[in-house]
C-alpha cells in the first residue's frame, strides 16, 4: 500500500504550494505603472503609493480618512440612506444584489462617506468616494448624501472638501442617477452665492457623471499625480473623432496643462495642502 500513501502526500504538498502560492500574493503586489514587484505593506505603510516610480494606487475610502482628517474629529451624516429598486434593473444580476455585495464588500451603505470633520485644526464639510462600491457611481443616495453636506456647510458657513472616485452615473438607476449631477450642481451655486469656498480633490480615477459635475465645480480643483480624468472614455472619444490621441490624454498633468486643474498634489502633502487653503479661504462672512 507504499503508492497509496504517496499519493497522499504528493496531494499534501501540492495543496501546500497552492496555498503558498496564495499566500505570497496576499505578501506582494505588482505595481501598475513600473511593473516592480513590491511587499504590499511597504505600499500600505507609503499611503498606497508605489515607492519605486510614486504610482498612485486607489485607496480606500476610510483609509483616505486616516490620511487627511484628524483623528477622532470626523462625524458622519446619514449613513443609513439606501438606494431603493425604482426602475427593478436586471442585468446578470439584480440591482440590489448588486448593492447588497457592495456592501459587504466595503462595509458602506453606498458609494460615499459625508461628514463634518477637522483638518489640521480646520474644520471642514468632507465627502469622500469609495470606488470599490459600484465604481463609485453617482447614484441617487450619492447624490443626497452630497446635497445634503452642501446644505449643512451653507448653514453652518463651512467650507467643503470632496474627494471623487468615479466611474461616473449609476445606470442601474437611470435618469434617477443623471438627475444627481444637476441637483448636486444646483447646490453647489448656492453654495457659492453664500460665498462658502468648495475645494474638489479628483483622484485615479475621476470620469463621467461626477467628472461633469461635483469634480469640476470646484472653486480650487486639486489632482493626484497621473489620475486618470475625464469624461467618456480614451477609446471612444478616439473612435468616435477618428484621430490618434495626445500622449498623456486625460491625466492629471494634461489637465493642469490645459487649465482644467489647479494644482498636483501628491498624496503625503495632500493634508498640509488642504488644511493651508482651508485656512486661508474662510467663508466669507457676509452673506450676499
Ligand atoms: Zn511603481
Amino acid at each position: 500500500m507504499t503508492w497509496f500513501k504517496k499519493r497522499e502526500e504528493e496531494e499534501k504538498e501540492g495543496k501546500e504550494k497552492r496555498e503558498e502560492l496564495k499566500f505570497s500574493e496576499q505578501l506582494w503586489t505588482k505595481c501598475n505603472s513600473c511593473n516592480e514587484i513590491i511587499y504590499r505593506k511597504v505600499i500600505e505603510r507609503n499611503l498606497q503609493v508605489c515607492p519605486k516610480c510614486n504610482y498612485h494606487f486607489q485607496i480606500p475610502a476610510r483609509k483616505r480618512i486616516e490620511c487627511v482628517v484628524d483623528p477622532g474629529t470626523l462625524t458622519e451624516y446619514d449613513t443609513d440612506l439606501v438606494s431603493a429598486d425604482p426602475l427593478e434593473f436586471k442585468d446578470t444580476k439584480r440591482y440590489p444584489h448588486r448593492v447588497k455585495e457592495s456592501q459587504e464588500a466595503t462595509g458602506q451603505k453606498d458609494a460615499v462617506i459625508c461628514g463634518e470633520a477637522k483638518i489640521k485644526g480646520q474644520p471642514v464639510m468632507l465627502g469622500i468616494f469609495e470606488f470599490n462600491f459600484m465604481g463609485g457611481s453617482l447614484g441617487s443616495v450619492v447624490g443626497e448624501k452630497i446635497t445634503r453636506l452642501i446644505e449643512r456647510a451653507i448653514e453652518k458657513r463651512v467650507s467643503v472638501v470632496i474627494f471623487c472616485a468615479s466611474g461616473g452615473a449609476r445606470m442601474q438607476e437611470g435618469i434617477l442617477s443623471l438627475m444627481q449631477m444637476a441637483k448636486t450642481s444646483g447646490a453647489l451655486a448656492k453654495l457659492h452665492e453664500a460665498g462658502i469656498p468648495y475645494i474638489s480633490v479628483l483622484t485615479d480615477p475621476t470620469t463621467g457623471g461626477v467628472s461633469a459635475s461635483i469634480g469640476m465645480l470646484g472653486d480650487i480643483v486639486i489632482a493626484e499625480p497621473k489620475a486618470m480624468i475625464g469624461f467618456a472614455g480614451p477609446r471612444v472619444i478616439k473612435d468616435t473623432i477618428r484621430a490618434e490621441l495626445p500622449e498623456g490624454f486625460q491625466r492629471a498633468e494634461f489637465l493642469l496643462e490645459h487649465g482644467m486643474v489647479d494644482l498636483i498634489v501628491e498624496r503625503k502633502d495632500l493634508r498640509h495642502t488642504l488644511a493651508s487653503l482651508l485656512e486661508m479661504l474662510v467663508p466669507n462672512d457676509q452673506e450676499k
